[in-house]
């Protein structure tokens, strides 16, 4: 009998079933689709704990996907034997996906494509996670930019002139009855649970643990755009005490778990300081997407020169959260506990690491990319590099954040340090500053400009 010729498609950092234009156009193709996840061993295998949030985030959010008319095919294992798995059970017509632009994700594709290719079956990857990608926003000589303003300009431009084609919905939601059933799935492949070393299946979500994870004990709600929260945003988003001053849509988008479009939508309709988030995170994809040697090193080559005192106690109490700087320790606190930290206390607790400790900018960024949610390889990259001052459009190697001057401003009160230090009252508890601010701002000055003037 002849097996039926099927689409596949690959979820990756989409995982929704509405407003997702690659599996819009997967579902629209003509063919039966079967929908794929693969639990990325390549990936997997790098994170230092196994209770990690975001593969819990990731599992949760395919439960929901699942619970749909979905039913999805699992994987454990790279994405190369995957596909050359797939393509000897079923008869593959195309694989659709979206496109994903960090530098891993780009080495992955291009040698999933060229296996496919080699087996008679097309790649197809289409923009979702961005409104503007690659070289959709250019300067005028050609080159990609390396300033935000002017970038979100041109970005402002290119969506103000075709809103309708930027912005346009893909109603992928409606083509659910194209996926193929699970007994559907049975029909075309007699696998059961293929398991062999580098390799498994699975026709149903695995458990936390058959992936090698432990449950984190979150709960990760749904994505909720509440427009009141971007209404006040310029209001509330200094504010680390407010939980509701910020969307903390962070992880759903870095998942795509709710649609770019929409939200930029919303945010066209209702605040631009709040839209202009979402073009720094775009800034941020496009500055790794054309810079990739940024990932891992300054962008300013000269900052490689920096005399780092990378000291190893002091980055341990940096890390507990007991620098002695109230803000900075309750930031860390935040992030140890809950694996989310305000936007302006990151800023604070990065620029802190950089400068008033001279550590490498690097351990700190990677040291956030093992705890964060959130953790996205660009907007992680480009705000480290931003607070460490080598990054593309950096606050300058001398702006030094005072942390009490910053405490004054965004918590006056001291309710975000009380929630998160709670020995702050109590002098006997809580440590001594671990260095002084003003000579610490004097020697990470010193030290930076020997650094970037000495080549
Ligand atoms: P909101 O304030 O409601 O903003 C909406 C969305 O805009 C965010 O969810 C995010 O997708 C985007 N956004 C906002 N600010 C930034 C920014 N400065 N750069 C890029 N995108 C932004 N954000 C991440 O998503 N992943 C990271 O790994 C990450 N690492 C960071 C590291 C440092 C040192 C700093 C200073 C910032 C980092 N950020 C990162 C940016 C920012 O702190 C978070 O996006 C924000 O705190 C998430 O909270 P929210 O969802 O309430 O954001």
């Amino acid at each position: 009998m002849l097996k039926e010729k099927i689409n596949i498609f690959w979820f990756r950092n989409d995982l929704r079933l509405e407003d997702n234009r690659g599996l819009h156009e997967a579902l629209k193709s003509g063919l039966r689709v079967l929908p794929l996840f693969i639990f990325d061993t390549e990936i997997l295998n790098q994170l230092p704990d196994r209770c990690d949030r975001r593969v819990d985030f990731i599992h949760q959010s395919l439960s929901r996907l699942q619970s749909h008319k979905c039913s999805i095919l699992y994987m454990h294992g790279s994405p190369e034997d995957a596909f050359g798995f797939i393509s000897s059970e079923f008869d593959v017509c195309s694989v659709f996906c979206n496109e994903d632009y960090e530098p891993y994700a780009v080495e992955r594709d291009q040698k999933v494509a060229l296996l496919l290719k080699n087996r008679g079956i097309t790649f197809q990857c289409f923009k979702d996670q961005v409104i503007f990608s690659k070289d959709d926003i250019l300067k005028p000589d050609g080159q990609p930019y390396t300033v935000y303003t002017p970038y979100s300009r041109q970005w402002l431009n290119k969506l103000n002139n075709e809103p309708c084609t930027h912005l346009k919905h893909w109603p992928s939601e409606k083509y659910t009855d194209n996926f193929l059933t699970s007994s559907d799935l049975q029909l075309l492949s007699d696998f059961d649970c293929v398991e062999n070393s580098s390799l498994k299946l699975f026709r149903n979500l695995p458990a936390i643990a058959e992936i090698g994870f432990i449950p984190s004990g979150d709960i990760f709600k749904r994505p909720i755009l509440i427009n009141s929260i971007i209404a006040g945003y310029h209001n509330t988003r200094n504010d680390p005490s407010n939980e509701t001053g910020t969307t903390r849509l962070s992880a759903h988008i870095r998942f795509g778990t709710i649609s770019i479009r929409t939200l930029v939508s919303s945010a066209i309709e209702i605040n631009n300081v709040w839209l202009g988030e979402l073009i720094w995170r775009e800034f941020f994809k496009s500055v790794i997407y054309h810079f990739p040697y940024a990932a891992d090193g300054p962008f300013k080559r000269k900052y490689g020169f920096i005399a780092w005192r990378n000291d190893e106690k002091e980055l341990e109490k940096w890390c507990k959260g007991e620098t002695g700087y109230p803000i900075v320790d309750a930031g860390m606190r935040e992030l140890n506990q809950t694996g989310f930290m305000h936007n302006r206390v990151r800023m604070i607790t990065a620029s802190f690491l950089a400068k008033h400790l001279l550590i490498n900018w690097q351990v700190g960024e990677s040291y956030f990319a093992a705890k964060l949610l959130d953790y996205d390889l660009s907007a992680n990259n480009g705000n480290w590099q931003w607070a460490a001052g080598c990054g593309c459009d950096a606050a300058p190697y001398f702006r030094i954040f005072n942390p009490e001057l910053q405490t004054k401003k965004f918590d006056p009160d001291y309710i975000y340090i009380r929630k998160w230090v709670p020995e702050f009252d109590n002098p006997s508890e809580y440590p001594r500053p671990i260095v002084d601010h003003t000579i610490a701002r004097l020697r990470a000055m010193a030290v930076y400009k020997a650094g970037i003037t000495e080549r």
